[in-house]
């Protein structure tokens, strides 16, 4: 038989396997909130939540705690996913999209144009509506991957970078912006970051909430990239750098210097947006929770 190597399906499924075998090779960079990050919001979050389903979360922490980066995994092989980590706030007359409802503005605004410049704070409550269907029924499985997956999403709504076209600084000659402020600097924070951020409470509207998230993160958008640009200035260029050693590979990465220089400018903006982060995931799993029918987990 003559196999046809032209074949569609075939290419897709070689490509697949492709894209497999690259991911653990994939440039840090490409991380939004960095892996480090996105984990550590989500086992901080487990902390705040209250007695009925702590033990349940605490259970399941490595579960949580691994499957918060699954989205941005699921990015090079899932072509719908990338648009949910992200709206370019900046491409929009923002009074005439914010608070607006999936259903509604696809009415006002093509389908395509919407992927285009990201969905994440209408995507937010269609995972809240499958984590909640997920406590109804019971189903221990969809509940960690939901939890997980919606602590990742509300973790890029606090991203300032993750609100902008500018995202990696890249229009405003600062490439490299992005991995800098959620990847690098959350690094070497690392136990700064874990302030006790009060009892989760209960949010009766995630999608004016998701609103509030992203408005918040862009307003941050001027000061992060103003700073960044004054503290570059000031730092020669052989002070700027160093190679660090990332698993196997040796990466170019802003010095120590550089790194707390920029985090010094900014203020505790970083803590803020991760520490705010931490709050609403602990908030949305405790929501889901009570919408679900407040089951008892033994
Ligand atoms: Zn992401």
């Amino acid at each position: 038989m003559i196999k046809n190597h032209n074949n569609p399906l075939k290419k897709r499924i070689i490509l697949l396997i492709a894209c497999l075998l690259l991911l653990p090779f994939l440039p840090l960079a490409a991380e939004p909130w960095g892996f480090f990050a996105h984990k550590k919001i989500n086992k901080l979050a487990i902390y705040a939540l209250p007695p009925e389903i702590i033990q349940f979360y605490k259970r399941h922490r490595a579960e949580i705690e691994d499957m918060a980066v699954l989205p941005d995994q699921r990015r090079y092989i899932l072509y719908k996913e990338a648009a949910r980590h992200y709206i370019d706030l900046d491409q929009y007359t923002i009074s005439s999209i914010m608070f607006t409802q999936w259903e509604q503005i696809k009415q006002k605004i093509p389908e395509d144009s919407l992927q285009k410049h990201g969905i994440v704070p209408w995507h937010i409550p269609i995972v809240y509506k499958n984590l909640t269907r997920a406590f109804l029924n019971r189903d221990t499985l969809s509940i960690l991957k939901f939890s997980a997956e919606l602590g990742h999403y509300i973790g890029d709504a606090h991203v300032p970078l993750h609100t902008t076209s500018n995202y990696d600084g890249q229009k405003t000659g600062q490439t490299g912006l992005h991995s800098f402020w959620e990847s690098r600097i959350p690094e070497i924070l690392d136990t700064a970051l874990e302030d006790w951020i009060g009892p989760a409470e209960y949010i009766s509207n995630i999608q004016k909430s998701s609103w509030e998230w992203v408005l918040d993160s862009h307003q941050e958008v001027p000061i992060l990239i103003l700073k960044e640009q004054e503290i570059s200035k000031q730092i020669p260029q052989n002070k700027k750098y160093s190679f660090e050693q990332k698993g196997r590979i040796m990466q170019k990465t802003p010095s120590l210097f550089y790194s707390k220089k920029y985090h010094q400018s900014l203020g505790n903006q970083i803590e803020k947006r991760f520490q705010a982060a931490v709050k609403h995931v602990s908030d949305v799993w405790y929501s889901a929770w009570v919408d679900g029918g407040q089951p008892v987990f033994k």
